[in-house]
């Protein structure tokens, strides 16, 4: 009997755990070949969440939870549930059914049946997103791909098979700037791509701002390239050619027409435009100058407060 962990992060998802763990338990019956362990990871949450997950672990011994100190983002709570999963088949799901556990069973099929090492997913549109977000989200996808060798997939969600060998390979990438995305593509083996259409929350609020969608885009960026700092070097060299030209025109034209004071609006200008470019490129320089120092001081990528799991001598901190 195959035994599969399925991760799930948790960030004040009072309302959406029991209609969730509703689910899974319909999903567990219809997979009777398989023992499930599921990992609820509260992600800091200031709600019920946590208690709600302490009665489940209580009353169905396949829930089980890791609970951090404080909310150390999702990124973190997945490092830390594949941390604790033990099964030969691990998923990545959201609590809110916007991944929906019913396409598991044939994820699960496919492993068993193909020789993929994943199963992945992805969303064929994005109905019932604001159209900005969409169309920023749409331009990420398109600047990443340009700029990295790790592809990207548009509209891919962070929902998941893998076979234990893969999950190991993700477990080694221990850096402290996760963008999971790039994560999971960056590990390679064969991975299959599920389309599904996009659904609605099942309750409670998305976390996402559009501000932390712009730093998490950041996140993706700096992690899996570093063309924008060539950026610099590629303006400064087209800027040095095009002084190069205005220098020989404006000796031509002194030589011939002599020299009159003016355009001194324009010089302005100029000097505006190439100083902002140039707080622009270092500006890209910090940014990578800052996850470098991030990164360099080894910090622990969470912490953990409160636990199901008894000490199994597996690295956990515990209270
Ligand atoms: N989440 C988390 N920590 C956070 C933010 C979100 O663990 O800081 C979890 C959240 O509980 C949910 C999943 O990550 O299970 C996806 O979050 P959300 O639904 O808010 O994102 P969206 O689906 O809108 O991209
Ligand atoms: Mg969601």
């Amino acid at each position: 009997m195959s035994k599969m962990s399925i991760v799930v992060p948790c960030y004040n998802e009072e309302a959406a755990l029991p209609v969730y763990y509703e689910e899974m338990c319909r999903i567990m019956e219809k997979m009777s070949e398989v023992e499930f362990e599921i990992i609820f990871v509260d992600d800091g949450s200031s709600d019920r969440t946590l208690g709600i997950l302490k009665d489940m672990n209580e009353k169905d011994g396949r829930c089980r939870y890791l609970s951090f100190s404080r909310n150390f983002g999702k990124e973190a709570a997945l490092y830390a549930g594949l941390k604790g999963a033990q099964g030969d088949y691990v998923a990545t799901m959201d609590v809110d059914m916007q991944d929906p556990p019913g396409l598991l069973p044939e994820m699960y099929r496919i492993l068993m049946e193909e020789s993929y090492d994943s199963v992945a997913t992805r969303r064929s549109d994005r109905e019932g997103e604001p159209k900005i977000r969409s169309f920023l989200s749409e331009s990420f996808y398109k600047v990443i791909n340009r700029i990295s060798k790790t592809e990207i997939v548009s509209g891919a969600r962070d929902y998941r098979l893998m076979r234990r060998k893969m999950v190991d390979a993700v477990l080694e990438m221990s850096e402290y700037n996760r963008f999971s995305k790039g994560i999971f593509e960056w590990v390679g083996f064969r991975t299959k791509w599920l389309e599904f259409r996009n659904v609605g929350r099942c309750a409670g609020e998305t976390k996402w701002s559009v501000r932390k969608l712009f730093s998490y885009s950041i996140e993706g960026i700096t992690g899996f390239s570093v063309a924008p700092l060539s950026l610099a070097s590629v303006i400064g060299v087209a800027f040095c050619m095009l002084s190069f030209v205005m220098i020989f025109v404006i000796i031509v034209r002194t030589l011939l027409w002599g020299d009159p004071v003016s355009g001194w609006p324009s010089l302005v200008c100029i000097i505006f435009m190439v100083s902002g470019i140039q707080l622009f490129c270092t500006g890209i320089v910090g940014e990578y100058l800052s996850k470098t120092y991030l990164e360099t001081k080894r910090r622990p990528i969470f912490i953990l407060k409160d636990s199901s799991e008894r000490d199994e001598g597996d690295g956990y901190e515990r209270k």
